[in-house]
């Protein structure tokens, strides 16, 4: 039993040793780590890091199990517009924070709408880029809930460029994916750009 305990900590560092590597960061840029408002910085950065990448732990599967197929005459395209997106770069561990708008034209089965926002933030959790966040939204809702057609816009705002010196403080990335009828029909596209629009 012991020696599987071992096994596990070498392969995922301990909540201890990812602390003193905060600490060391602290005293990398002249920092004292013991000073009193700074002496908790590294319990705190490590709780803000299980806050910001708890996406490693959900599965979109399970958040997309539970669909519904009582849904009337119904045949049109659900949107959910505007979710809330607030993920980190890959490249800088900066956030990048946005909006994302969410379409699929159902198979006969939907899902419940919280569970797009949810979706969202299984992928946006974890050390990312806009345009695979993008992709891998897309690619969820197409193979766990197979619809006839998905489309995701994100439209964010990259702090990295805000805060490193790159003279684009208000650009706004935009990037798309779509899937199904969303990618062989141009008005299908069409309409899904307007409806987020308007
Ligand atoms: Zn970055």
């Amino acid at each position: 039993m012991k020696k599987k305990l071992d096994v596990v900590s070498t392969s995922k560092p301990s909540r201890a040793e990812a602390e003193r590597a905060v600490k060391t960061l602290i005293e990398y840029i002249g920092e004292d780590p013991e000073r009193e408002g700074v002496r908790e910085t590294p319990k705190r950065v490590v709780k803000a890091f299980d806050e910001y990448f708890k996406g490693y732990g959900l599965d979109a599967g399970e958040i997309l199990a539970k669909t519904f197929s009582e849904v009337g005459d119904y045949d049109g395209p659900v949107l959910v517009k505007n979710i809330s997106v607030e993920s980190r770069c890959e490249h800088h561990l900066a956030p990048f924070v946005g909006h994302a708008h969410i379409a699929y034209v159902p198979d006969g089965r939907v899902v419940g709408l919280s569970k797009l926002s949810r979706l969202v933030g299984v992928y946006a959790n974890r050390m990312q880029t806009q345009e695979r966040l993008t992709a891998e939204i897309a690619g969820a809702l197409e193979k766990h809930l197979k619809p006839k057609g998905v489309a995701v816009m994100i439209e964010a705002e990259h702090f990295c460029m805000k805060l490193r010196g790159v003279d684009e403080d208000h650009a706004v990335t935009v990037t798309t994916r779509f899937g199904g009828v969303y990618k062989k029909d141009a008005d299908a596209r069409e309409s899904f750009l307007k409806m987020v629009k308007d």
